[in-house]
């Protein structure tokens, strides 16, 4: 994970002196979501970081679900998030695992904890314990339960685990201490009743561990030794500290926390991409305009660009939130050399070739990607009738404009130099169809006498370009309102985030399959879309345009 000026950051300094002073022998990292809904960019800072320490140091790199909450978790999820991880390039090779797998070893740790004296079986509800919880400027009470015998407790849990109370009637907490300054530390529920069925172990437990227990031991068992979570965190360390000392592990891991990545006016909460799901403002969990890796995915993004993303933004202890125009370079920059560079119409205009003979039909040669010729050439269709786009002819040019206008000569690109000689309007005024004169010395778009054009524009061929439809996407969020609506707490929508216009492109543009991407020169980067592509007939999405008013930052 070195960052682009190669220094580190400050979770391989920690890492360094702990091998350097022999506090640990080895890196062992993991990712533990819970399965409860999907990854998103976010994530994939986690899941990178993770897995690039593991490769840095030549340690291991566990999956694991933290599956301890049966009540929001499914097995959807759990193959959505495999499938994200190792599509942005982290493995875990044999190393997959799920939490609900150590619930015999968690409630031998509980067992452990009350013999020590340090859990005890507490019968106050929610709301009195809520109560007896003290505030940030109080210290809490001791429950009237805190001091049962090692034996009644022993007993109670036992009858917690085999169903004999209800939800809620009794609960197991650390015995740590009620006037801690940490909330955290005011004796925290470690075990709850709960009947609910779970997707591992189905009926088996009526007992769930909590977060903040279950997550150190799950840690301790598989020898995790840097175990990396975000910011909302770090107040609970001491009881992350705590369970582990407690529990007498030979090699605890150790947390460690970093900043969440944010990105400026993008949605990332699950609860709302849902309602955005619900409402059918969005197509799904991957809609090209949300940032779940899925949507990414499905928009055009590589996993090298988000690792790219990810690198740029760092790793520090301190909040703050990226551009989405980041990301959008790191696709831009990503793509620039690696895929061909096709022609695409998005708003036809017709062009008529006067003088080029009727019913003449000719093959262009085209470099596929004139920065890099290993993507070789192609040959494209020309002959006398043309789309160009509409953008790139004016009756009355203003000032500066370069392309084609009355009496203006321009290049065709790959093809020929054209000069305007009149256009046709419809009633209203509209421009219907340009007419010009080619040179036919000037194949190939140079000019044997060295004349030289001011503007260059794309176009494909009347006859042969093919129509498909093409989305072009604007962020989901109404920049100017901000990501949410305070009063209703609902994401404020672009009603314009979703264009869909039909393009001509080149025939070959036609062979394009899901996930496939190009670059439609002038126009942007355009992936064909998995979902509603079908053979021959793909449907394109714009990953990104490519104008950018985004800078690498100097560091
Ligand atoms: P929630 O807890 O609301 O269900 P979550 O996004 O925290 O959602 P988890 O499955 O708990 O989901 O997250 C898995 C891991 O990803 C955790 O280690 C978490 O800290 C990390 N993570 C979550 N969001 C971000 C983010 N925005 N940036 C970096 N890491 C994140
Ligand atoms: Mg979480």
């Amino acid at each position: 994970m070195e960052n682009e000026t190669g220094s580190k950051n400050f979770i391989e300094n920690i890492i360094e002196k702990d091998l350097a002073e022999g506090v640990y022998d080895t890196v062992h990292t993991r990712f533990p979501p819970e399965p409860n809904g999907y990854l998103h960019i976010g994530h994939a800072k986690s899941i990178l970081l993770n897995y690039g320490l593991a490769k840095k140091y030549h340690g291991k790199f566990n999956m694991r679900f933290d599956d301890t909450n049966p009540t929001k978790e499914k097995t959807e999820f759990v193959e959505s998030i495999k499938e994200d991880i190792l599509w942005l390039g982290a493995d875990w090779e044999d190393r997959l695992f799920f939490a609900s797998d150590y619930f015999p070893q968690m409630y031998e740790a509980a067992v452990k904890l009350i013999k020590k004296g340090k859990a005890y079986v507490c019968d106050l509800s929610a709301e009195e314990m809520r109560e007896y919880r003290g505030t940030l400027t109080e210290p809490g009470k001791e429950s009237p339960y805190r001091n049962r015998s090692v034996e009644e407790n022993l007993e109670l849990f036992q009858n917690m685990k085999d169903g004999k109370y209800q939800k809620g009637e009794k609960v197991l907490r650390a015995k740590i201490d009620m006037a801690s300054p940490n909330m955290n530390m005011r004796d925290p529920v470690l075990y709850r009743v709960d009947y609910v069925e779970h997707h591992n172990t189905g009926n088996q437990w009526c007992i769930y561990p909590m977060y903040d227990f279950a997550h150190p031991i799950e840690d301790a068992i598989e020898g995790i030794t840097h175990s990396i979570c975000t910011l909302e965190f770090e107040d609970h360390r001491p009881l992350y500290d705590w369970v582990v000392r407690e529990l007498e592990y030979p090699h605890p891991p150790k947390q460690i926390e970093f900043a969440k990545l944010y990105l400026t006016n993008v949605v990332t909460g699950k609860r709302y991409i849902k309602s955005l799901v619900e409402e059918g403002i969005v197509d799904g969990w991957d809609d090209p305009r949300l940032v779940s890796i899925a949507a990414l995915r499905r928009r055009g993004f590589t996993p090298e660009s988000i690792q790219r993303f990810v690198e740029l933004c760092g790793v520090s202890k301190a909040d703050s939130s990226a551009e989405y125009a980041a990301l959008e370079y790191c696709i831009r920059d990503d793509l620039k050399l690696k895929r061909p560079r096709m022609m695409a119409v998005l708003d036809p205009l017709k062009l008529v070739i006067d003088n080029y003979p009727q019913g003449q039909r000719e093959e262009l040669e085209a470099p596929n990607n004139m920065e890099n010729e290993a993507l070789g050439s192609r040959r494209i269709p020309f002959g006398r009738e043309l789309y160009i786009e509409r953008e790139d002819f004016m009756p009355v040019p203003i000032k500066k404009y370069k392309r084609l206008y009355p009496g203006n000569e321009v290049r065709l690109m790959n093809a020929y130099f054209v000069t305007c000689t009149g256009y046709e309007t419809d009633e209203q005024g509209n421009v219907t169809l340009v007419h010009c004169t080619y040179d036919p010395a000037t194949k190939g778009g140079n000019a044997p006498d060295g004349r030289k054009v001011k503007g260059t524009i794309h176009w494909v061929s009347a006859e042969d370009a093919r129509p498909v439809k093409v989305r072009l996407y604007e962020n989901i969020v109404d920049e100017e309102k901000g990501v949410y609506d305070k009063e209703t707490g609902k994401v404020n929508v672009n009603p314009n985030s979703l264009k869909e216009v039909t393009a001509y492109v080149e025939p070959a543009l036609m062979e394009a399959k899901g996930y496939d991407s190009y670059q439609f020169v002038r126009n942007g980067f355009f992936c064909a879309d998995i979902h509603d592509s079908r053979e021959g007939q793909p449907v394109f999405n714009r990953i990104v345009s490519l104008k950018s008013s985004f800078k690498l930052p100097v560091k």
